[in-house]
């Protein structure tokens, strides 16, 4: 199981200095909900403090178990579960094995719990606790303080902004699920359709013809890189192919929609530089760009081949191309980044088919 080790005054409570009066015991903004964070994610929590006052005898050992009862049923209100609360009553002058940075207390742990230290969290605000972590093993330590301790995996002023970045990094995992996911669909639903559309992009280079592909924005973009890699080169040199991006030629781009209208941007374009036998690559995450639709339009009337690279369902360009390759996907951003491997995909049937 993964543990999270939590020291005690300056992580959970303020730290006043020696805080055993109930009075005293301040709960740390944003710590009930740091730790039900990691209790979502099953970790078992751990309090591992070192008291020296009560060695001190600055305070007794009851007073820090009416504190400990306390601040367990604060948790409990809370709804949530603290597993067990490790403290060290000794003095340094002790020289015991439980104080922090020595391991005494984890050891306790792991005596009663089965811990998956490499996947363990240590939090504390003084470097005795992330010495703490080094020596007994765990191997994530977060350091809260207003000083940087180079030894902690992670430093942040406070519990809030840690708070902050588990959600980022929670954010990234989730982003590159989904990103596996669509990929997954992918390779599942439409893997037939990017061999045909590949197929066709061979068969028409290989007749002598030309490609030429349009989309806007990120697809403006996907549609330059996927050109580059044909009359330049995607992973071995051979002939230079003929390949063409419609979104690179500003002055035709500003002209056309300044006398004619955006929507014509690319169909006119088309017009003027396409013949038949020719193939268009139409790149629309929704499927429903109009000028690119208007593109893939014009270029049928010219007797060209047709493919839409959409995704969301392919919209309108699924019933206007002779190929589609529509991403099982609704996340735009999803769509594109499968867009760019489909891309390269393509790339590597024509490489293949002049080596
Ligand atoms: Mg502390
Ligand atoms: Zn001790």
């Amino acid at each position: 199981m993964k543990a999270l080790f939590l020291d005690r005054d300056g992580v959970v409570n303020i730290d006043h200095g020696y805080v055993y009066k109930i009075e005293n015991f301040k709960f740390i903004d944003g710590i009930f909900e740091f730790i039900d964070m990691f209790i979502q994610k099953n970790y078992k929590i751990f309090i591992v403090t070192n008291q020296s006052g009560i060695g001190r005898r600055y305070y007794t050992l009851k007073d820090f178990n009416t504190l400990t009862d306390y601040m367990l049923d604060e948790f409990k209100k809370k709804d949530i579960k603290i597993d067990e609360v490790y403290f060290c009553p000794h003095s340094p002058e002790e020289s015991c094995k439980c104080r922090k940075p020595s391991i005494g207390m984890v050891q306790k742990a792991l005596k009663k719990y089965d811990i998956d230290l490499q996947n363990s969290f240590m939090v504390g605000d003084k470097s005795s606790d992330i010495d703490l972590a080094i020596n007994a093993n765990i191997k994530n330590s977060i350091f809260i303080g207003d000083s940087i301790n180079k030894s902690a995996s992670l430093n942040f002023t406070n519990i809030k902004e840690a708070i902050g970045y588990l959600k980022m990094e929670d954010m990234i995992k989730d982003e590159f699920m989904a990103h596996q996911k669509a990929l997954s669909d992918t390779i599942n639903e439409i893997m037939p359709n990017i061999a045909k559309a590949s197929k066709l992009v061979v068969d028409t280079l290989k007749n002598g013809n030309k490609i030429l592909i349009c989309g806007n924005g990120g697809s403006a973009g996907d549609a330059q890189h996927i050109s580059a890699e044909l009359t330049g080169r995607y992973k071995t040199t051979r002939k230079a192919l003929p390949a063409i991006a419609l979104t690179t030629d500003t002055s035709a781009l500003t002209a056309i929609a300044n006398d004619f209208g955006y929507d014509f941007v690319f169909s006119r374009q088309v017009e003027a530089l396409a013949n038949s036998g020719d193939l268009l690559l139409a790149i629309s995450t929704s499927g429903n760009s109009k000028n690119v639709n208007l593109a893939v339009k014009s270029a049928k009337d010219l007797g060209c081949t047709t493919i839409g690279l959409s995704g969301r369902g392919g919209g309108e360009m699924r019933g206007i191309c002779d190929e589609n390759i529509i991403i099982p996907s609704n996340n735009t951003p999803r769509v594109q980044e499968m867009h760019i491997l489909v891309g390269h995909i393509i790339c590597q049937a024509v490489d293949n088919a002049y080596n």
